[in-house]
């Protein structure tokens, strides 16, 4: 693809200037697996003490699968993204069930885990059990679209066979996890979004867009996410100091972390596949006060929020509780503090 000695190069150089982080230099596929799930769109650096509490809890895949869902999550929150808590417990479940406890090393069977995509599995594949499959991720697409001067957007199998292509050089071929690994890390560290750092790169010489100055031109932007507008109404409802929440059950996005009371509205254009709230509730509330607003996002939602005091005239819902929604083991998403400084403006 780029002619002799890229790889090599590529390889001496991650071996002598990788980055040490918790899952390097382990082949361990419960310890990839687990980093992997973990980073998927979220930063190493979040992601480091999230990965040595989760396996100081759960240090099998064993351990993982005999835990209650709930405790899961409960360690995944602030992580963010935590259906990917629940599909690793779902998964850890189905290896334990259908495989003996023991992570398959076959490709296919990986990818058909719960939460493990053709990504996932092919990065623990290649780490872990040493499997010449191409990991795709924006690092890698950005690296290789300025090596070979890319002109163009890729289908996602026109860049699995282009990724591909890299491991009929003996190289690769021998030690994929390496590759795979250092082709993103130096998309992490070198071949950066912003000012690449060209003269530091060990692919300088085989690299078309160095050679032609357009590196930063590169890679050409793919088509944006469409974002979608929506709006919530959430209710803060105290009874005797404690708030009306649920775990939420019934949507695998965010579900078994704990929320207020809250409906849905979407804005312009096509709502989501997934709504996160109703948009009624099935009791009856009495507001009392607004106390302010907030703004957050969750994958392709830009939300505004507008939070109300309330309270219940009737007796408590099904499966809703009373509870202290600040207690530092309840799981929950990030937004309920943002709710929390309309509630008590000076905690503590
Ligand atoms: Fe990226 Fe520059 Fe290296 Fe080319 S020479 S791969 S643009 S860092």
């Amino acid at each position: 693809m780029l002619g002799r000695g890229w790889v090599e190069a590529l390889l001496d150089w991650y071996r002598r200037n990788k980055r040490r982080l918790p899952w390097r230099d382990t082949e361990d596929p419960y310890h990839v697996l687990v980093s992997e799930v973990m980073l998927q769109q979220t930063r190493v650096e979040t992601v480091i003490p999230y990965f040595r509490r989760f396996l100081a809890t759960f240090p099998t895949v064993a351990d993982l699968a005999a835990a209650p869902e709930s405790e899961v999550v409960r360690l995944w929150t602030g992580l963010g993204y935590y259906a990917r808590a629940r599909r690793l417990w779902a998964a850890a479940r189905r290896i334990v069930e259908q495989h003996g406890g023991v992570i398959p090393s076959n490709y296919e069977l990986l990818s058909k885990l719960p939460g493990v995509g053709t990504y996932t599995a092919a990065a623990v594949a290649s780490i872990a059990f040493a499997a010449p499959r191409p990991v795709v991720d924006g690092n890698v697409k950005r690296v290789y679209s300025r090596l070979l001067a890319l002109d163009r957007a890729l289908t996602a199998s026109a860049w699995d066979r282009l990724a591909a292509s890299a491991f009929v050089v003996p190289a690769a071929y021998r030690r994929p996890g390496d590759f795979n690994q250092a082709l993103m890390e130096l998309g992490a560290v070198i071949c950066r979004r912003e000012r690449p750092a060209c003269r530091d790169c060990p692919l300088q010489e085989w690299c078309r867009a160095f050679k032609r100055g357009i590196q930063v031109e590169l890679p050409v932007r793919e088509a944006a996410p469409r974002l979608h507008r929506i709006e919530w109404h959430v209710f803060a409802v105290v009874r005797d100091g404690r708030f009306l929440m649920r775990a939420r059950s019934d949507s695998r996005l965010l579900a078994g972390l704990w929320e207020f009371p809250a409906v849905e509205r979407t804005g312009g254009g096509s709502a989501p596949k997934e709504a996160v709230h109703p948009t009624t509730l099935p009791f009856e509330l009495e507001i009392e006060t607004r106390l302010g607003e907030f703004r957050h996002a969750i994958t392709t939602r830009r939300i505004h929020a507008h939070v109300f005091r309330a309270s219940l005239p009737g007796p408590t819902p099904a499966g809703w509780s009373w509870v202290d929604p600040w207690k530092s083991d309840l799981p929950r998403p990030s937004w309920v503090e943002k709710v929390r400084l309309l509630v008590e403006p000076n905690p503590g």
